[in-house]
């Protein structure tokens, strides 16, 4: 009998530059879309060790251990190849090929850049002096960690939201801690000036002194400290500076390679993360999307994910909703949604203020009061998810939109319950309200960690655990006929 021999299709080969925050999550979705059947994947890592969570960065200083996202055998059982240690540095886009700064050269058929961003550092004079550091990387703060121990102060150049995290830091390990920032309030690119100056109040009741409205232009060694001198003639004097000023997209690259990149940097994408090449993709902070720099985790992730969908032939379009993050600078708990900093004319704005409370809510409007478009909540963000919800499912507010911010627990605040089964409750893993509704009720899981665990939900930026919290809170009944003792 004549036998047919079925030839096993060839693997294509695809290539990961970068395995920061946006390079892990695409590996996570190259295993959840199978990507593994079509493709052999291969990745370039700068860093010296796999992934880790940079948004929880700061952790490093007590619990260094618990910042990995997936150790190297993970890659190793998922039969992915990691090259940490290794930086690509140039693409050769007509024959297909990169190589890495240690001249290793790897061809691919569909390269991705996912190259994050760098620091972004201000023209300062003295900048080559030792005691002057960033905050990025783990490496970063490891040299941090180390000129803390033998010094008492230290200055952070930057009030926005990776200054301030630098600045916690620093404080929590008992310096002196200053914060200097060039523009006329704290965290410029969120806040409005009211609510800013509600957190710097809050902050320097901590003991922290904030300069705002000063330009550093000179740092001068001396005395084994750093003379830190001002635009207006002011000195300062401090063992050690931490830049925290902002990000630049690594579109080194892209840019060696000729794709097309923005005017202000940042590789072009269009609304399935392909860049002016076919074959290669960006994804990630090096990514412009929509005309822009993502620079949070959420839509990073969200990035990862359509793009993975992409390679199986799923069409899923970036949507990049607005930008929204919920965070703890030093003390205080902030959340914002929405650029309410690019307000045009015809929006309008509506705001509480409790001084003595440290409470501050402003939510901006469509100009016909029907649409939400943002808010900025600053020390009670009870009424973040719901909001989020709102700006998100572009849902017709309550004519009166203060009664969002008044009192949302009793008047202008959806339930939970009465969101559509289909809402994604976790914007960076796609998880929608029913997959969480699902797990409690049919699954009988009722924890939030064994949920986050079997759903994924709330394991990205962790803006959505509350909204989770909810859930359960909700359905944790009907999760009590399904479970057994070991589940709850
Ligand atoms: C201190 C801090 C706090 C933050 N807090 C928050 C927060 O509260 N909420 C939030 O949403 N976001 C936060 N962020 C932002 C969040 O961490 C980023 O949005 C996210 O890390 C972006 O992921 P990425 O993969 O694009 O970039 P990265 O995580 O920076 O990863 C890029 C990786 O690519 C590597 N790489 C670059 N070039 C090359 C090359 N040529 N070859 C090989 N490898 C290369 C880099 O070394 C890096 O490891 C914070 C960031 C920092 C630094």
């Amino acid at each position: 009998m004549k036998r047919t021999v079925v030839p096993i299709p060839k693997k294509s080969k695809l290539v990961l530059v970068g395995n920061g925050m946006s390079g892990y999550k695409f590996c996570e979705k190259f295993l959840k879309y199978h990507l593994y059947k079509k493709f052999d994947l291969v990745i370039y890592g700068e860093e010296s060790r796999p992934a880790y969570d940079r948004v929880n960065l700061t952790r490093y200083f007590t619990s260094p251990g618990e910042l990995t996202l997936a150790p190297a055998s993970w890659y190793k059982e998922n039969n992915m190849l990691l090259k940490t240690g290794e930086d690509v540095t140039y693409i050769n886009r007509v024959e297909k090929w990169i190589r890495t700064r240690r001249g290793t050269i790897e061809y691919y058929d569909k390269l991705i850049l996912a190259t994050g961003s760098s620091p972004f550092i201000p023209a300062i004079e003295g900048l080559n002096n030792p005691h002057v550091f960033v905050y990025r990387t783990i490496d970063d703060l490891v040299a941090i960690k180390e000129r803390m121990c033998g010094c008492g102060s230290a200055l952070v150049i930057g009030g926005g939201i990776l200054g301030l995290e630098a600045a916690r830091a620093v404080l929590h390990s008992g310096l002196t801690t200053t914060i200097v920032e060039i523009a006329n309030h704290l965290m410029p690119r969120q806040l409005d000036f009211e609510g800013a100056k509600l957190l710097q109040s809050q902050i320097e009741a901590l003991g922290v002194k904030v300069l705002v409205d000063k330009k550093v232009i000179r740092l001068t060694g001396k005395e084994g400290g750093i003379e830190v001198g001002c635009a207006d003639g002011a000195t300062l004097n401090t063992d050690m500076v931490i830049i925290a000023a902002g990000i630049t997209p690594r579109d080194d690259l892209a840019v060696s390679g000729g794709l097309t990149t923005g005017i202000k940097g940042g590789i072009v994408v269009n609304n399935y993360m392909l860049t002016s090449d076919p074959h290669i993709s960006a994804i990630g902070e090096c990514a412009m999307a929509h005309n822009r720099i993502w620079g949070l985790a959420a839509p990073c992730y969200e990035m990862a994910d359509v793009l993975a969908a992409r390679l199986a032939n799923i069409y899923k379009v970036f949507r990049g909703d607005a930008l929204f993050t919920k965070l703890k600078v030093l003390e205080t708990r902030v959340a914002f949604i929405g650029d309410g900093m690019d307000a045009d004319n015809s929006q309008r704005h509506y705001s509480v203020i409790e001084s003595h409370a440290g409470v501050y809510k402003r939510i901006t409007v469509s100009g016909d009061g029907k649409q939400l478009l943002g808010a900025i909540l600053i020390g009670d963000i009870s009424a973040y998810s719901n909001l989020l919800h709102m700006v998100r499912s572009r849902v017709r507010i309550p004519d009166d939109p203060m009664l969002l911010i008044c009192n949302p627990q009793t008047q202008g605040k959806s339930s939970v319950g009465d969101w559509p089964e289909d809402t994604i409750i976790c914007l960076c893993e796609s998880v929608s309200k029913k997959t969480i509704t699902d797990t409690i009720t049919v699954g009988g899981i009722a924890r939030l960690d064994q949920i986050k665990k079997m759903t994924h939900a709330g394991t990205g930026c962790e803006s959505c655990t509350n909204v989770i919290e909810e859930i359960i809170n909700l359905y944790k009944e009907h999760a009590k006929h399904n479970v057994n003792e070991t589940k709850l």
